[in-house]
């Protein structure tokens, strides 16, 4: 029997990926659209927005990807090395492991007769899942995968990148300014609220907190852009 049959979908399964790609969808909008706020604000051409955008979007869908492939990784060696002792420590001392597993089951509210039961029947059948699950904690769900959470990250990233690309793309020339920053609040707004959604928690709170931050840094990043006027040199 495996826990790969369970057939309903729990939350602690999607939670990981869905942090991951709202967290990069997040980081595609307000980074992206910061820079663009600030190249605006210099006064660039619409082309050279584009540029601009194209290179935030490449730069940054890279970044996170590097950056979630190195942390995930650094955790699967860890599990792994976990693993790798726990192995070592059943092959040694195989009564200690097996006291040490009864006693989890009968910290977790089984008899001591039971849970030596259990602690032996599991242990004939896969003594390392037994530990790695009840003891340290690893098991399927938890187990993730470098290479999907740095291509998700990245797909995430280059999503929220899109918004101000598009904003770019259909505003009209004097108002791009105006255009990308309304449309950044308000896909930022909406991302916030999804998260809550999923999350459980208030949509209204939650779309606030990232419309707000984001406000804030196409703020600081068009501050920034405007004392570098381009028309001025
Ligand atoms: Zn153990």
């Amino acid at each position: 029997m495996s826990f790969s049959h369970h057939s309903e979908k729990h939350y602690i399964q999607r939670t990981g990926w869905l942090r991951a790609a709202v967290l990069g969808a997040n980081d595609g909008i307000i980074s992206v659209t910061s820079l663009i706020m600030g190249m605006a604000a210099s006064g660039a051409s619409t082309q050279t927005l584009i540029i601009t955008c194209v290179a935030g979007l490449i730069s940054g869908a890279s970044s996170m990807a590097a950056g979630e492939y190195i942390s995930v990784r650094s955790q699967v060696d860890i599990e792994e090395a976990d693993l790798h002792m726990e192995a070592r420590e059943l092959e040694r001392n195989p009564h200690h492991e097996l006291k040490e597993l009864t006693q989890i089951y009968v910290m977790r509210g089984l008899t001591p007769e039971l849970a030596h039961e259990v602690a032996v029947q599991l242990t004939a059948n896969n003594a390392l899942e037994a530990h790695a699950r009840d003891e340290i904690g690893i098991h399927e769900n938890t187990a993730a995968n470098p290479l999907q959470a740095a291509g998700s990250s990245a797909l995430a990233f280059s999503i929220g990148a899109l918004f101000p690309m598009v904003s770019i793309l259909i505003s009209p020339e004097q108002h791009v300014e105006t255009v990308v920053m309304v449309v950044g609040i308000l896909s930022l707004a909406g991302l916030g609220a999804l998260s809550s959604y999923f999350a459980g928690t208030s949509k209204l709170k939650g779309s606030l907190r990232v419309a707000i931050w984001g406000i804030i840094a196409m703020s600081f990043a068009s501050l920034v852009g405007s004392l570098f006027h381009v028309s001025t040199f």
